[in-house]
């Protein structure tokens, strides 16, 4: 990158929302700069990297970034008695090894011929440029189109004037080797808005990691997140006994307000979480970046190919957010959950068929984020 780089396109944030849209401008010819504030992308990880069975069905991750299938899951209510057990004869999630998923990603990219440019800052925009802060200092960057992929906080979409997260949650959690301990590979997840207000706690144990977290609404922790954390780690189920070794820490904001309706512009749109690309209800955001990432790069591609100034209209949150409605209402649902009480009440329902199906429905259903129709501007 030199003090004055041009680019077909500028996208801001390697997370897989910023990789994978890099990548597939790039294979259609596109010259595209790709820059990080990270200096590697192999740590600051904010992902548990739970992939669900659609995600797994429908893209092509590496295998050998991927932890062993889970078709387990148990619902756990405050205090801990009676969980309910739901089994599902499908591989449902996997957990992606997301330190060696994220590099493995970027050699993608760059294969595809995205210049990288990592430990570089978005710093803002001037002279209808980019400001990138890097090593070698700022430069200027003029990018026919800038995507934001930098996260539930967009810089870029308060300097494209586009909509902004203002619904989130935080979610933090711990990481570690564990040994296989014969037993299924399981995700346990407790209802406890006294530890994750608004969400769930949950321990993965797919027999060769657990993670360890709770999330939920920031003013509601009683004690704060951390605080949080470190009372569910203390005890939380399905744990071998003993504290491990070494531990990574992980966390950050999951914007849960359902996709924002002004995610694009003449000068670019947002992908990811800086999209608000995330189910509402299960907080989930890795199938959604990557499907929204593959239509933002159709789009863009048109635009770039047309030079028509009106291609972006195409990119339209306000008509794909219909699709989460059911899911807004759901997420409600879920906040309004303020007491141990209520959660507790919860479970004579979870535990009759009905209750088990609509359960079943969530977790191991067969929707995701829409697919946008892939339309060409004609
Ligand atoms: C604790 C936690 C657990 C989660 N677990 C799951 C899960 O198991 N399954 C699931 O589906 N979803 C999960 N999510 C949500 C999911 O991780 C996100 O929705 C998804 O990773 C978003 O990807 P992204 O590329 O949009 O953003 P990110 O992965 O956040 O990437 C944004 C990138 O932008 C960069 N960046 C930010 N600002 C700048 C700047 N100014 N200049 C340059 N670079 C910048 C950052 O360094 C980062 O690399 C979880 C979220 C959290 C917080």
């Amino acid at each position: 990158m030199s003090a004055r780089d041009t680019a077909d396109v500028l996208v801001v944030g390697a997370g897989l929302a910023g990789l994978h849209t890099a990548t597939l401008l790039a294979r259609r010819g596109h010259d595209v700069l790709l820059a990080d504030r990270r200096r590697r992308l192999d740590g600051a990880i904010r992902t548990t990297g739970i992939f669900v069975r659609k995600t797994l069905d429908d893209f092509a991750l590496p295998p050998d970034c991927l932890g062993p299938p889970i078709r387990r899951v148990v619902l756990y209510p405050p205090d801990r008695r009676r969980p309910v057990v739901l089994d599902s004869d499908r591989d449902e999630y996997r957990v992606g090894d997301m330190g060696a998923l994220y590099p493995a990603a970027a050699r993608e990219a760059a294969d595809a011929g995205v210049r990288l440019a990592l430990g570089t800052r978005y710093a803002g925009r001037a002279d209808g440029g980019s400001l990138l802060a890097g090593p070698d200092g700022v430069a200027r960057v003029r990018a026919r189109f800038v995507v934001g992929a930098d996260g539930a906080r967009s810089a870029v979409a308060r300097d494209l004037g586009l909509d902004r997260n203002t619904h989130l949650l935080v979610g933090a959690e711990e990481v570690f080797p564990v040994a296989d301990g014969g037993g299924p590979p399981t995700f346990h997840c407790v209802l406890d808005p006294s530890l994750a207000p608004g969400y769930l706690a949950w321990v993965v144990d797919d027999g060769r990691h657990a993670h360890v977290g709770v999330a939920g609404y920031a003013a509601r922790f009683p004690d704060g997140l951390r605080a949080a954390l470190r009372r569910f780690a203390t005890g939380a189920p399905g744990l071998p006994a003993g504290r491990p070794g070494e531990v990574e820490r992980r966390g950050g904001p999951i914007p849960v307000g359902g996709l924002l309706r002004r995610i694009g512009c003449a000068d670019g749109l947002l992908v990811g979480d800086a999209a608000g690309a995330v189910s509402p209800l299960t907080a989930g955001g890795l199938d959604p970046c990557l499907r929204l990432s593959r239509h933002a790069a159709d789009v863009l591609d048109d635009a770039l190919r047309t030079g028509r100034a009106d291609a972006l209209r195409h990119y339209d949150g306000a008509a794909l957010r219909a699709a989460f409605r059911g899911r807004l209402l759901l997420r409600r649902g879920l906040a309004a959950v303020r007491t141990p009480a209520m959660a507790a009440a919860a479970f004579p329902v979870l535990r009759t068929a009905p209750g088990r199906a609509a359960a079943r429905r969530v977790l191991f259903g067969d929707r995701s984020f829409p697919d946008p129709a892939r339309r060409t501007v004609s």
